[in-house]
């Protein structure tokens, strides 16, 4: 009985607790709606908010498109003071601006297009304490005059955006990110909010170190995008296989991403004379033209956008159904960020890459000016590139593991790895071999040199660490370095071994390696990539797997006029969804010239 009488205590305090809680929550969600519009909160949203209401550090990790903006921007609402928000571009803080603005939020950007009349103005809004968020780029922040400002101002708390930026191990360091810290440290004891979209765990660790934000409650959100497609197709007759992608995929929204401003005039010309609507967008455009092109595409007129990297941040377009890496893009953080971009609405989205070796050799190249670590590092991204384009394993597990993640399923149905499974083998001698490779080494080197030992291959790393003497040295040259990676790489994923972190490129044994070479389990393996594969194989089995479902086209031609007209005249650029499904394939027909 007395048992009973204690668990009937227990149960009322968290009823108790659980009223509180329902209480705030909904005091939050009231908040919420009337500012936002929006009756729930996302994933991590709600969590994060309360984490950064009750003034602690922190540090947001979300995929693209999942909704960071909001974890800042609600705080910045109901907190006392001005938020600063740290944004790496000035056209980003304009979107963002506007955006707010619309929801008669009072957020303002300070950069270097406004005049000095507009900056003073500026200035003083912000002491009065009108002026709720402030966006800022670092190179403003660093100015003296600014620092001595914003010292005047009740600052409730510093946002950081893309902070990944601050980590020179990722792909789209900016050394001014890395005076962040510096610069928020002469504003006072500053709460510090940092998020990003992609961070591997070496770059989360980066941030955190230079921000001194080791104690921050960290918010990790998955990074599976289910809805998305993922797809690596060999680099052959590419202008066919576009121009056949999207005559089944007429009439849908999508970017084409190539990596010169050459290609991508090239590629959006090649797509207009076959009968699609696309529209260049790079950096070399006038700005009208660009902006006109970006405005088309959101508001439909375009369909195609085709685009440099430099084309999407910020974007956000609810509705894009495919996006296609004509070139082999520079990373996989970048890759996952602009395959990010489609299906923001749930439903689906296409992601299609196109790989050649020669891609690869053309991007090393690009690199071979920079310093000696940045080409390093660099090298080290395209190598991950790579190995995922030519790995047998599920991509979205790759991607996954990649941002530190595991994904456990083992087929995720939604990617052409999965659709199409390479061949199996017991792999558990090979796994043995790999391990026992790292080890005999003691941990302190790279796949290519691992590889090298296990096949026998006397560079000259192998023979001034006297790498020849080790048991398992040749122990694998029956099979060939493409084997070897293959095999190694899986033993990554399916983590027998895991990454250094501090130092690239270093592999070591994980504790369920360890415990794999004291008591061995049968390991399948996958056979890897083979680009030799016939095209039109790969094509017609990738058709089949499509579900076509069927819609009504006039009625949806008219929807799209309808939605067009109502966003025309409430003057809106992004257009909520009209949902709908993939083209009919009935309708499918080979371009003229490849009948
Ligand atoms: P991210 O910066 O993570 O890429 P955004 O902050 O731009 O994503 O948000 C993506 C989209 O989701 C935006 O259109 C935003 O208005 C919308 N959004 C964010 N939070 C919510 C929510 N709680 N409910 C509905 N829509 C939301
Ligand atoms: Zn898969």
């Amino acid at each position: 009985m007395v048992n009973e009488g204690h668990k009937d205590n227990e149960f009322k305090i968290l009823l108790v607790d659980n009223m509180i809680v329902a209480e705030e929550k909904d005091e939050l969600k009231v908040k919420l709606k009337e500012i936002f519009g929006y009756s729930q909160f996302r994933g991590n949203q709600e969590v994060v908010i309360r984490n950064i209401l009750s003034g602690k550090n922190t540090f947001v990790i979300m995929p693209t498109g999942a909704g960071k903006s909001l974890c800042y921007q609600l705080p910045a609402m109901i907190k006392d003071g001005l938020a600063i928000v740290i944004s790496p571009l000035i056209a980003l803080m304009k979107n963002q601006v506007d955006q707010l603005n619309a929801y008669g939020i009072n957020a303002r950007f300070l950069n270097s297009t406004l005049s000095k009349g507009e900056i003073t103005r500026l200035k003083k809004e912000c002491v009065t304490g009108a002026v709720k968020l402030l966006y800022v780029a670092p190179e403003s922040l660093n100015k003296e005059e600014n620092i001595e400002f914003l010292q005047k101002v009740n600052v409730s708390f510093v946002a950081i955006d893309e902070a990944h930026c601050i980590s020179e191990w990722g792909h789209d360091f900016r050394p001014e990110y890395r005076k962040i810290k510096t610069m928020i440290g002469q504003l006072g004891d500053m709460n510090v909010i940092a998020l990003t979209a992609t961070a591997t765990p070496k770059v989360q660790l980066d941030i955190q170190k230079n921000l001194q934000m080791e104690e921050a409650d960290v918010f990790v959100s998955s990074f599976n995008r289910k809805n998305l497609y993922y797809e690596v197709r060999p680099k052959k007759e590419t202008k066919k296989q576009l121009i056949r992608f999207l005559k089944e995929h007429k009439g849908k929204s999508g970017i084409v991403y190539c990596l010169s401003r050459k290609k991508v005039e090239e590629i959006a010309q090649l797509i207009n004379v076959n009968g699609f609507k696309a529209a260049p967008y790079h950096a070399g455009l006038d700005p009208d033209v660009r902006m006109k092109n970006q405005d088309d595409f959101l508001n439909e007129e375009t369909d195609i956008i085709v685009a440099t990297i430099a084309f999407g941040m910020g974007i956000d377009k609810p509705d894009v159904r495919f996006v296609i890496h004509y070139d082999v893009p520079k990373s996989l953080e970048g890759y996952y960020q602009e395959t990010g971009r489609g299906g923001r609405d749930g439903l689906e989205g296409r992601c299609l890459m196109f790989y050649s070796h020669n891609d690869l050799s053309k991007l090393e190249k690009f690199n071979k000016d920079k310093p000696v670590q940045e080409r390093e590092n660099a090298r080290v991204l395209l190598q991950e590139m790579e190995f995922y384009a030519e790995s047998p394993v599920c991509r979205r597990k790759q991607l996954l593991h990649y941002f530190g993640e595991e994904y456990k399923e083992e087929n995720c149905g939604s990617c052409d790895n999965c659709v199409h499974p390479r061949e199996r083998f017991d792999g558990t001698e090979f796994v043995k071999m790999a391990i026992e490779a790292t080890k005999q080494t003691n941990e302190r080197f790279n796949i290519t040199h691992l590889v090298n030992v296990i096949r026998g291959t006397e560079d000259e790393y192998v023979k001034s660490y006297g790498h020849f003497d080790l048991p398992i040295f040749g122990k694998g040259d029956q099979q060939d370095a493409d084997f070897w990676k293959s095999v190694i790489r899986q033993t990554l994923i399916y983590q027998y071994l895991e990454k250094d972190i501090d130092n690239i490129g270093v592999l070591k044994i994980s504790k369920k390696g360890h415990a794999f070479l004291k008591k061995q389990h049968p390991v399948e393996l996958a056979r890897y990539h083979d680009f030799t594969t016939d095209v039109e194989d790969e094509e017609s089995s990738e058709r089949a797997v499509i579900n076509s479902k069927s819609y009504d086209e006039k009625l949806f031609e008219m929807l799209k006029m309808l939605r067009k007209k109502v966003a025309k005249e409430k003057r809106l650029t992004t257009l909520c969804c009209i949902s709908r499904s993939f083209a009919g394939r009935d309708g499918y027909h080979l371009p003229d010239h490849e009948r």
